[in-house]
């Protein structure tokens, strides 16, 4: 590998920073942090959007939640082999629930979503670049285009934008429970799964209700 350079100079300014306070003053923790390993009781599937900021909204520290993220939050379903493919998300649930044995799965969507926006411009032929076939993110998102049909009537942009965001919140959540160890542990009531999205310009949080199949203000 000869391409890898050493880190940007504000990058190093910035972890120098940190370890001089936030590590220096915090050190018996992170060394105790290291030394038992981690007990997270939740884990939480959130998008890769660099504006979602899972521990900051719960005021989280490290070793509180496993946190696996990637474009729309979603969820593949239960598959094996898959012609080869690397199911990078299915390993992470696969880990936080067999290994760690978390309580609570937490799938986070959120407000202006590139990836909802990208599935809805392909759903209506505007992103031809997503589908094609060397597209990753077409690929990935492919996955909610069935929920488009539910949000295609929606006049507004802003509110079709939202509803398919919060489809891709369901999506995930019904996905998990197609894998069977997940599904066991839902049943045995030994895991809990739940589904939110927030508003990013608001600090809004809703959170989905089975009952009433819609989302509720935390
Ligand atoms: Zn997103």
């Amino acid at each position: 590998m000869d391409n890898a350079k050493p880190l940007p100079k504000y990058l190093v300014q910035r972890y120098q920073g940190w370890k001089a306070t936030g590590y220096a003053e915090n050190e018996a923790w992170y060394r105790r942090l290291a030394s038992d390993g981690q007990h997270p009781r939740a884990m939480v599937i959130s998008c890769c959007d660099s504006r979602v900021h899972v521990t900051s909204i719960f005021g989280a520290d490290q070793g509180e939640f496993f946190i696996h993220r990637n474009v729309a939050n979603l969820v593949p379903p239960y598959e094996l082999g898959g012609g080869g493919e690397q199911h990078g998300t299915s390993a992470s649930v696969e880990y936080a629930v067999r290994v760690l044995k978390v309580a609570h799965v937490i799938v986070l969507g959120h407000s202006n979503c590139g990836g909802v926006t990208g599935c809805i411009d392909m759903c209506r032929g505007r992103a031809p670049q997503l589908e094609a076939k060397d597209s990753f993110v077409g690929r990935w998102i492919n996955m909610l285009r069935p929920k488009y049909d539910l949000v295609a009537d929606i006049d507004d942009p802003v509110e079709q934008q939202r509803q398919l965001e919060k489809h891709a919140v369901v999506t995930s959540l019904d996905n998990l429970m197609t894998f069977p160890f997940i599904e066991k542990e839902v049943i045995s009531g030994e895991l809990s799964l739940h589904g939110l999205w927030t508003d990013i310009g608001e600090g809004g949080l809703e959170y989905y209700d089975a009952k009433s199949d819609k989302f509720h203000p935390v």
